[in-house]
This record gives structure tokens, C-alpha cells and sequence, in this order.
């Protein structure tokens, strides 16, 4: 990592339109190009990716009246990964009366993302939020309701108000099941084809402009060229690069990174959510990390034994002998300070001997006040599927025993970079949801993710995709085209070269070698040799792997193994950016805590003089040095201070 590609820097342009960040999505509606209906039918659209961004946009964008085709790798569009979300979905309705406001979700959002988001797209997100919930209402989305038939509302961490609206622990099902319906409507008029179980393997760009996709049919082992006048990509997030993580295990990235080596950047790839409130590693054999909501901790309260090294069991452990942490640390928000927060101090508990559990890589979430206060019924009513998921993972009851709780990957904050109109910068490829980088900053607020991929999907992507057919001129372009051909034969041969190895271990091995590297050196601490020292490692264990990697069975029947060695392949090297990326970035933020950039409190310290910016990074070649492009962050509306939650 020696070369100097300063020289070749961008300056990225975010295309945000001016005026006050409250009229600037208004101004740019109006401002926008409109197709009208007649040439919509004229027009044809690919959607890669059927969760909640991509069946949104996939719906609207067929009610609008253009041709849409969509590609997911499960067998059904209701199988996405954003069926696990469990806690909920924002908006500043302010039902409770609690003094919330679009400004107030805006605030919040950009100060949840230490002020590392572009704040025009924030406050648009927090401008939509109110649709989406109406919009699911009208759908049937079954949310909480109040006895008196209003919506409820739960709090969630990096906010004084309640404004999380949720259907028990299971929001994003819900909620996939209004897009999915949305969906189908449209497949059954014809509007949308919809390709399950097909994996896309390659972009191809004709004259500078997306205009389709290679797609791997996992059934058949075929490779399939389709043609569009624009792409949109929405298949989710990265975090499974680190083996372990809270994701579904089909999440990949893909999708995403075979983009980016076609010219798309990718932006902040350091940046990753470690969720505190998981259920803790409990040895070797595990292969996925399960998530308590976030919601637990409106009623649940976290501490650790004030004795280092207690082994007592939490009910021997008397009151004056507890230390909830976050309650002394942080009185204003208590056990809902943000994500970042709570995780690096059950990190800080733990590693300070305070931990619990067998491995002390652990500290307690107990219900026992809110149990007391509320009565067991009514928090079975709120969080019971959660609660007996838990018992049925651990075998305990946290009705009776507090649960233990240990942060985990669950997020990925970085994706490809895109401006106001969520377009990447090649023209006709668009990102959307979690696959896209653009509104959390270093670290995503709990409930803000659906919020987001819906805004992307039902709000935003409708009116821009417009805007770019009306602005550009496209010629026919046929899957004869030489670009879909050499996309069609590298991707064939990238699977032959998988099979043909045949080496002595599993895919697996490598991934998990990869997940330690990852979470050893790129996870919540990290610092310059740590970093350096992960990049050689990755680059070694890559090597490896296209020497010794065992892919077993063929390319032409279903084979998972040869499905996970593609990906794993990718992460390989999206591992390698990711450490690249934390490696530059020489100062504290959100969850990345740099050792080398805190306050003389321990406290993570951000350098805006110098780093308040998003790094964009562009590829240029296999084993170069990629350059790190930036795109300026100004902040004319909320003011940039050192965020305080006490
Ligand atoms: C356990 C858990 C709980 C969560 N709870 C919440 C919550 O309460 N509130 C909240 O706001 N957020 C929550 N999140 C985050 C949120 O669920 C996700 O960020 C969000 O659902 C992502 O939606 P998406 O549409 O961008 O992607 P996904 O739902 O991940 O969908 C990706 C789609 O892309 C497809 N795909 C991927 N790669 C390819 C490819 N190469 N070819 C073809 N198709 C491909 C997949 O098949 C899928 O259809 C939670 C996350 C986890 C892990």
C-alpha cells in the first residue's frame, strides 16, 4: 500500500440542490424532468435486489407505468433479509406528543451519524418518513396499536422522543409482506417480471451507461444476459464480510463490489454497525449471531458486577453492587444511547474484567424493574417473540434471569456512493437501501434502515429515475452487444476457475480466517498497525484461497458451495478496502474508534479539519492501489460538535 494516488483525487459532487435543506427536496421535484405517462411503458428498468428498498421501488416504479424486472437470490421476494428486522420503523409523526418533529428526526439522524452524512439527503429522509407510514397503513402493515386504535410509538437509542413504530418484533416482515403485496399486484398486470433464485454475477455498462445485468440462475447453474435502459441496485448490506455477523447468511456484497470493479465507487467502506445488544459468541461452531432488538432496552436495563471477575449468578449480585454503566455515564439517555455508544462501553466493561458469562464477554440486560412496574403480560405483549427466541437459543428465561448481551456486526453503514438523486456515478446505475452509503453516516440510528430503504424505494427513486430517462437519449441495446458477451464469459470462467481448483479446504475456512482478521483489526478498536497487519494478512489468505479452496459438485445443478466461494471471493477483497479505508481514516468516529485519535477522557475524538468527508474509493486495477476520492461535507444546519449523550 505504498502508492500515491493523492494527485488523482476527486472532489465528488453530491449534485445537492440549494437553498434551505427544508425546501430542497420540494425544489427539486419541481425542478426535476418528467416523463409522461404515455412514454413511461417506453422505458425499461432492472431491479436486483427484492427486500425492502428493491420491492418498493420495483412497486412504484410499475404503478408509474415503466417495465420492471426484478432478480432476488431467494426463492420468493418475502424471503429477503429485511424480513429479520425486528424493533421498527421511524417517523416524526409525534403521536405521544412528545415534542418530535421532522427537524427533531433530522437532528437526531445526522448527530446519531457524527456528522458524516450529507445532510440534505437526512433531512429528506426525515421530510418522507410520515408517508411511509401512512403508505403501509393503507397496505394493511398490522403496527402496534394503542387501546384506543391510534398508532403506538416505542423509543429507540439517540432519541429523547418515541417515534418507532413496530408490528411486535417482527416490523420488517410486516413490512416486507405491504412491498411484497405491492409487488405482485403489479407482476400480475404485467408491469414487473419478477426472477427468483437468480444470483446477479456482473454489470454491464454499454457507452458509459448501465444497461444490464449478468445473472447466475442457482437452480440451473445458467448464466442469463438482460437488457435495461437503467439498473438499480438493492441487495443490502456487506456485513457478513466479517463471518459472524446478525445478517441473513445469503447477505452478501456482491452485487456491490462486482460494480465497483466496473467503475462504480464505493464510499466509506469502514464504516460498520456493531450492534450492541446481540446475543453473545459462545464457541467455535456457531456460523450466524442472533439480535435482541433494540427495543429491549426501553425496558430493559444493562449493567455489569462492580467486582471485577464475579462469578456469582446475577441474583446473588445485590443492588449496590451493580453497575449500570450506562445509566451513570449517560443520564440524559440512559440505556438508549446510540448503538456506537452502548457497544464500545460494554466493550470498555468487559475488557476492564467486568464481563459476565463463562467467556466474561458479556454483560446483563435485565428486566426485573420493568417486570415489577409493568407486569410480566405486558412485556410478554411487547416482546415475547423475542423473549422466547432468546430462551430457545440459551436455554434460559429472561423473564426470570437477566439475558446476557455482547455487541455483534449487524450493519453496514458504507455501500456505493451515490448523489442527491441516488444515482452512483456511472450514469443509469442507482443504489438503494443498505447497499448505498448515504444517510447514516458513521452509524445508523436503531429503526432508521427500513425508514430508509422505504423512503429510497416508495419516495425518491420514482421521481429521479424520471428525471435521468427524460435528461438522456438511449439507443436499443441488444444482449448480442460484445460488453454482454465478455460480462458473460468472465463470469463463466470465474466459476470454472472456483471449480477447477480443487483444493484441500472448505469455503468456509477461509471465510471464518477472514471473519477473525476482521473483527480482530477492523471491528470496534482499531489502530494503525492493527490495520496494516490485517491488510497483509487479507492479502495472504486471498492468495491462499485461490490455491487451496475445495469447491465441491458443478456448475450446472444447485451448488451452495459454489454460491458462498463467489462470495467469499468478493470479501476477500472488499475485506482488503474496508481495512484500506479504516486505515486512512486517522480519527474517531461513531463506533470506529481509532486508539490514536481519542480525548484524554478515552473518549473517541472525531478531526473534522480533516476528515469531514466521505471517502469514495474508485477501482483501477487487481493488486492497485485504489484511489480514495472525497466528497465535502458542509454543515449549514446542525451545528458540528462533539456529540454528548449525558
Ligand atoms: C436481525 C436484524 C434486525 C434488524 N432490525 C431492524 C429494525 O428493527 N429497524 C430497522 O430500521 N432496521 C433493522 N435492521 C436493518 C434492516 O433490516 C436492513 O438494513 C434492511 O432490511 C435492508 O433492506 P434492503 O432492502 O436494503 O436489503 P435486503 O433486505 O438485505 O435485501 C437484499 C435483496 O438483494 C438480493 N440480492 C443480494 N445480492 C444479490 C445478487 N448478487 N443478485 C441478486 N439479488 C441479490 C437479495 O436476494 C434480497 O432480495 C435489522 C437488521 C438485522 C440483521
Amino acid at each position: 500500500m505504498t502508492q500515491d494516488n493523492t494527485t488523482k483525487i476527486k472532489k465528488l459532487d453530491g449534485k445537492v440542490p440549494a437553498g434551505p435543506v427544508q425546501d430542497r427536496w420540494k425544489t427539486h421535484k419541481f425542478n426535476m424532468k418528467l416523463v409522461n405517462p404515455a412514454n413511461k411503458r417506453k422505458y425499461s428498468v432492472i431491479v436486483v435486489g427484492t427486500g425492502l428498498a428493491g420491492a418498493s421501488a420495483a412497486a412504484s416504479m410499475a404503478e408509474l407505468g415503466y417495465n420492471v424486472t426484478t432478480f432476488c437470490i431467494q426463492d420468493s421476494p418475502r424471503r429477503a433479509h429485511s424480513i429479520a428486522a425486528q424493533g421498527g420503523i421511524n417517523a416524526a409523526k409525534n403521536y405521544p406528543n412528545d415534542g418530535d418533529s421532522v427537524y427533531r428526526l433530522f437532528y437526531d439522524t445526522v448527530k446519531g451519524g457524527d456528522y458524516r452524512a450529507r445532510e440534505s439527503n437526512v433531512y429528506r429522509l426525515a421530510e418522507v418518513a410520515n408517508n411511509i407510514i401512512d403508505q403501509c397503513v393503507a397496505q394493511g402493515v398490522p403496527f402496534a396499536r394503542e387501546y384506543g386504535g391510534t398508532l403506538s410509538n416505542r423509543s429507540f437509542g439517540g432519541a429523547q422522543v418515541s417515534r418507532t413504530f413496530y408490528a411486535r418484533g417482527q416490523t420488517g416482515q410486516q413490512l416486507l409482506l405491504g412491498a411484497y403485496s405491492a409487488m405482485m399486484k403489479e407482476v400480475n398486470n404485467g408491469k414487473i417480471k419478477s426472477y427468483t433464485r437468480r444470483e446477479m454475477v456482473e454489470l454491464v455498462i454499454v457507452e458509459g451507461k448501465a444497461r444490464g445485468v449478468i445473472v447466475r440462475n442457482v437452480v440451473t447453474g445458467e448464466f442469463e444476459k438482460y437488457t435495461a435502459d437503467a439498473v438499480i441496485l438493492a441487495t443490502g448490506g456487506y456485513g457478513n464480510v466479517y463471518f459472524l455477523s446478525t445478517n441473513a447468511k445469503a447477505s452478501n456484497g456482491s452485487a456491490a463490489f462486482r460494480a465497483y470493479k466496473k467503475g462504480a465507487y464505493f464510499a466509506n467502506p469502514c464504516y460498520t454497525q456493531i450492534h450492541p445488544t446481540c446475543i453473545p459468541v459462545s464457541g467455535d461452531h456457531q456460523s450466524k449471531l442472533t439480535l435482541m432488538s433494540e427495543s429491549l432496552r426501553n425496558d430493559g436495563r444493562v449493567w455489569v458486577p462492580k467486582m471485577k471477575g464475579d462469578k456469582r449468578s446475577p441474583d446473588l449480585i445485590p443492588e449496590n453492587e451493580r453497575d449500570y454503566y450506562l445509566e451513570r455515564i449517560y443520564p440524559s439517555f440512559g440505556n438508549l444511547v446510540p448503538r456506537d455508544v452502548a457497544s464500545r462501553n460494554a466493550k470498555l466493561q468487559c475488557d476492564a474484567g467486568h464481563g459476565v458469562s463463562a467467556t466474561g464477554k458479556a454483560v446483563y440486560l435485565d428486566f426485573a424493574d420493568a417486570i415489577k412496574r409493568k407486569g410480566e403480560d405486558k412485556i410478554r405483549a411487547e416482546y415475547g417473540n423475542l423473549f422466547e427466541m432468546y430462551q430457545r437459543i440459551t436455554d434460559q428465561n429472561p423473564y426470570k434471569v437477566p439475558m446476557m448481551i455482547y455487541p455483534a456486526i449487524h450493519y453496514t453503514m458504507g455501500g456505493l456512493w451515490v448523489d442527491y438523486n441516488l444515482m452512483s456515478n456511472i450514469p443509469g446505475l442507482f443504489v438503494l437501501g443498505e447497499a448505498n452509503f448515504s444517510d447514516h453516516g458513521a452509524n445508523r440510528l436503531g429503526a432508521s434502515a427500513l425508514m430508509q430503504g422505504l423512503a429510497d424505494g416508495y419516495y425518491v427513486i420514482p421521481y429521479t429515475i424520471g428525471n435521468y430517462f427524460a435528461s438522456e437519449k438511449f439507443g436499443k441495446v441488444e444482449t448480442t452487444h460484445p460488453e454482454f458477451e465478455k460480462a458473460f464469459s468472465d463470469s463463466k470462467s470465474k466459476y470454472e476457475k472456483l471449480l477447477a481448483i480443487n483444493g484441500t479446504k472448505t469455503v468456509d475456512e477461509f471465510h471464518r480466517a477472514l471473519g477473525l482478521i476482521m473483527w480482530e483489526n477492523v471491528g470496534m478498536g482499531r489502530n494503525e498497525a492493527g490495520l496494516k497487519k490485517a491488510i497483509a494478512e487479507i492479502q495472504a489468505l486471498r492468495a491462499d484461497f485461490w490455491k487451496n479452496v475445495k469447491v465441491s459438485g458443478s456448475n450446472v445443478d444447485i451448488n451452495t458451495e459454489l454460491e458462498k466461494a463467489g462470495r467469499v471471493a468478493d470479501f476477500l477483497e472488499l475485506g482488503e478496502l474496508m481495512a484500506l479505508d479504516a486505515l486512512e481514516r486517522k480519527e474517531s468516529c461513531g463506533g470506529h474508534f481509532r486508539e490514536e485519535s481519542q480525548t484524554p477522557e478515552n473518549e473517541a475524538m472525531r478531526d473534522d479539519a480533516n476528515f469531514c468527508h466521505v471517502a469514495a474509493w474508485e477501482y483501477l486495477g487487481d493488486g492497485v492501489v485504489p484511489t480514495r476520492h472525497i466528497e465535502e461535507l458542509t454543515f449549514e444546519t446542525v451545528k458540528l460538535t462533539q456529540r454528548s449523550y449525558k
